[in-house]
């Protein structure tokens, strides 16, 4: 079946699987919806949008994503209300994000109406994907990956621009226990660590199960120079709670810029919660810890939201928090999901309907 929506041209799947998902128990990110989005850069432009069923890709074996991972992401959601309306949180801030990305990663830009008409035209056709139970929602993937050929080691020729989406229950479960990292780091100055490129998340992965190896769910992130200063929490931005303050690290070449992290530091300034963006130094959180001011960690990122943290190790000691009545994880959480799903006024202009 073929037809046009926002001038982009739409091929239906034959054969839906919706009928086939539970959508009282979902997961996260691991099923994937009837159609994706596509759109292929070669000489120099980038051909128009399509919609086609989800599939699976053909790529030459000396395509460049295979040898040198020219390839970028970005995570978003789409929210479903009580009457049926489909909204997007920020996604302009995602788009410019993902054009900050391909830019470090010597790749082409994708245009703002492309990135928002193709994504726009994708949800309506699988909007009967988007989930409307609580906490639940469409994650959203858009990524670009270099599918240009040569074992040359130099940016490839031709590129892919997808989106696909997965629809997703929460992402965790409870409150998690991290460790303050001594060795590794995620990220280096004048490196990528700015940008969401799929190399990040890869070098990840070995000091992440050295942690889980442990018996931590998570890795704090510390600088790359000395350790000292605490930047990330796994692939989300980190929130700290010393007496009735907020504090989070400033972004820089090492720390993604997450919208999560930016609403909530609005939200939280809105409340009237006092709220400091500065380097913070892990010396400083075991002091607080020992004196009891240091209230609450959590992590900041779309797939999560908040994610509180019970506690952390740091040099061979284990640190719990408290557990608080009234956290600013949760008043933060109800207030930005409340945005999210159309439940509350949205002051800041935050929300996007797609129609
Ligand atoms: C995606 C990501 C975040 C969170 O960004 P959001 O825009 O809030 O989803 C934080 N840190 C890292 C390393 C990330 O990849």
């Amino acid at each position: 079946m073929e037809m046009q929506l926002n001038k982009i041209s739409v091929e239906k799947t034959k054969e839906s699987k919706l009928a086939s998902v539970d959508f009282n128990n979902l997961p996260f990110g691991s099923i994937f919806s009837d159609h994706m989005m596509v759109c292929e850069y070669e000489n120099g432009v980038w051909s128009a949008p399509k919609v086609i069923p989800y599939q699976k890709i053909s790529l030459d074996p000396s395509a460049k994503i295979f040898h040198y991972g020219q390839s970028i992401f970005e995570g978003m959601k789409a929210y479903k209300d009580k009457e049926d309306k489909i909204w997007l949180f920020r996604p302009l801030d995602n788009h410019s994000r993902l054009n900050k990305s391909a830019a470090r990663m010597a790749m082409p830009e994708i245009p703002q109406e492309y990135f928002m008409e193709g994504l726009s035209t994708l949800l309506q056709v699988d909007k009967d994907w988007i989930p409307q139970t609580e906490g639940s929602s469409l994650y959203i993937r858009p990524f670009m990956f270099a599918s240009g050929n040569g074992f040359h080691a130099s940016p490839a020729d031709k590129y892919t621009f997808l989106i696909c989406t997965a629809p997703s229950g929460p992402y965790f479960a409870g409150e998690v226990s991290v460790l303050i990292e001594e060795t590794y780091a995620r990220a280096a100055n004048g490196g990528v660590g700015y940008a969401k490129a799929g190399g990040n998340y890869a070098a990840q992965f070995y000091p992440t199960k050295l942690a889980t190896d442990k018996g931590y769910q998570q890795v704090i992130w510390t600088d790359d120079n000395t350790h000292e200063y605490i930047e990330e929490a796994g692939a989300m931005n980190i929130f700290v709670r010393i007496g009735d303050t907020l504090i989070t690290a400033p972004t820089s070449d090492r720390i993604l810029d997450g919208i999560t992290r930016k609403s909530i530091l609005q939200l939280a300034e809105n409340e009237g919660i006092k709220t400091e963006v500065r380097k913070l130094k892990v010396s400083e959180i075991i002091e607080a810890a020992n004196n009891s001011s240091l209230k609450e960690m959590f992590g900041a990122g779309t797939a999560a939201v908040i994610s509180p943290i019970s506690g952390f190790g740091y040099q061979g000691k284990d640190y719990e928090l408290p557990k608080l009545e009234n956290s600013f994880a949760d008043s933060l959480k109800k207030k930005i999901t409340a945005i999210q799903y159309n439940l509350a006024d949205d002051p800041f202009n935050w929300r996007y309907q797609v129609k």
